[in-house]
């Protein structure tokens, strides 16, 4: 038997990020930057105004005062837009708004709210220091500066900041194409009505939920049965189009099991037993040059399958650190056994170290109900998966353990989620 780290690393070492490209900004949001972007650019382009108000040299009004305002005419009107404005007289001001461009000799703008926001004249109260309320060139970016370094992952700010620079469409890697294909004849889509010998898929969508949590885009398949001629052909002309390929089932030592059938000796393509629990039967390999997942059916050990072995496979894919999911060390709150050998991975809740400080300051982990490799309600309501190392048999109560956390990145900003299958063959 391999190990689950013995798996993982022959996974790691055959995957690497997608090739970089330039994308737009939609399509660049939640990407992660393939190179470092400098600017060609100064943020601000021009010295503009901070504040509504009136622009001056902050001379003429240095001994103002509300008891005795200095008065200057105001010679100009300045709106922010396009254009020049005609450089400021001595003893002058200029009606001016925010994000208009400073004109010539002024060198301080006063706000609204300390005049008496005159037209023709303007009372000024209270003196301006020497540069109040301007924004310089290049005070937020200087030209040639770093603006984003390679690896960053792309949210709402960046996005922003990439615009703010002029860089339209910038170099990332692009969100991984990722095949769903659920194998199984006793399988029909969601939707319609099982006859008797059938169920309803529900890997394809949960593997494909899963894969769009990664930040991948997903093209599932419908149930594909377990004909090697269907098998083939589904398979073969997906692999053409996307980044990485996920099976569900048909990978165990049964007659009819048409993934292991038909992909061994295919590319790099191990089939392996992984000393774990759920999901012993694995299988990886590169076809094509494309990394192919073969998980087992069961859906709790297809989806614990995932979390291990695809999700930072996917990472790396995006140009990220091939992490998994985020660790936690937590305190087990009900005793339990665990089969020698194997590391199993135990649906938990978890709960907090609670007031009489017993446990000490960890969450406290409690396994839920219903722990079979094909019962999915335990694992929905799972918010962990409690790790027990291989040569664990009997875990007190009180014992510390490593935990994997559930659910972390559902909904996340990183997340591909509002894309439909559609949309893989778009411009990421
Ligand atoms: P297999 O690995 O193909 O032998 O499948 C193991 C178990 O998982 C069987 O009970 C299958 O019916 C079930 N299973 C396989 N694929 C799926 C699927 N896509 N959705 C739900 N259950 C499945
Ligand atoms: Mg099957």
């Amino acid at each position: 038997m391999t190990t689950v780290d013995e798996h993982t690393a022959r996974i790691l070492a055959a995957v690497a990020p997608t090739r970089a490209r330039r994308v737009d900004l939609a399509h660049a949001h939640g990407c992660v930057l393939a190179a470092d972007v400098r600017a060609t650019v100064a943020v601000p382009s021009f010295d503009n105004s901070a504040m509504d108000g009136y622009a001056v040299r902050a001379a003429d009004v240095a001994d103002t005062s509300a008891q005795t305002p200095v008065v200057l005419p105001v010679e100009a009107d300045i709106p922010a837009g396009p254009g020049i404005p005609v450089p400021l007289r001595p003893g002058a001001a200029a009606r001016i708004m925010t994000g208009a461009p400073l004109p010539a000799g002024a060198d301080a703008v006063v706000q609204l709210e300390w005049t008496d926001a005159g037209r023709e004249a303007v009372a000024v109260h209270q003196a301006p220091r020497r540069g109040l309320h301007i924004r310089r060139v290049g005070e937020d970016v200087k030209p040639g500066s770093l603006v984003l370094s390679a690896g960053t992952v792309l949210g709402s700010a960046q996005i922003g900041l990439l615009a703010a620079v002029n860089v339209a469409r910038p170099p990332v890697c692009p969100r991984p194409r990722v095949a769903v294909l659920s194998t199984g004849s006793e399988l029909v889509e969601v939707g319609s009505p099982p006859r008797p010998g059938q169920i309803v898929d529900s890997n394809s969508h949960a593997i494909a939920a899963a894969v769009r949590e990664c930040g991948g885009l997903v093209r599932r398949l419908v149930g594909v049965s377990d004909d090697a001629g269907a098998f083939i052909r589904s398979f073969y002309e997906v692999l053409a189009e996307v980044d990485a390929v996920v099976t569900t089932g048909g990978v165990s030592v049964g007659a009819y099991d048409v993934v292991k059938e038909v992909l061994t000796g295919a590319g790099s393509m191990r089939f392996d037993h992984v000393a774990m629990q759920p999901g012993r039967p694995q299988g990886f390999g590169l076809i094509e040059g494309v990394p192919v997942f073969t998980l087992p059916g069961n859906p709790v050990s297809a989806l614990v399958s995932f979390d291990l072995f695809v999700r930072p496979a996917l990472a790396r894919l995006r140009g990220l650190p091939a992490t998994g999911l985020p660790t936690l060390e937590v305190t087990v709150g009900t005793a339990l056994r665990s089969s020698p050998g194997r590391r199993s991975y135990i649906r938990v809740r978890l709960d907090g170290p609670g007031p009489d400080g017993r446990y000490g300051p960890r969450p406290v982990a409690h396994p839920v109900a219903a722990q079979g490799s094909h019962q999915l309600t335990s694992l929905a309501a799972a918010q962990a998966l409690l790790v027990v190392p291989e040569e664990v048999t009997e875990v007190p109560v009180g014992s510390r353990l490593t935990a994997l956390l559930l659910g972390a990145d559902s909904g996340s900003i990183l997340s591909g989620m509002g894309w439909t299958d559609a949309d893989v063959t778009d411009d990421r």
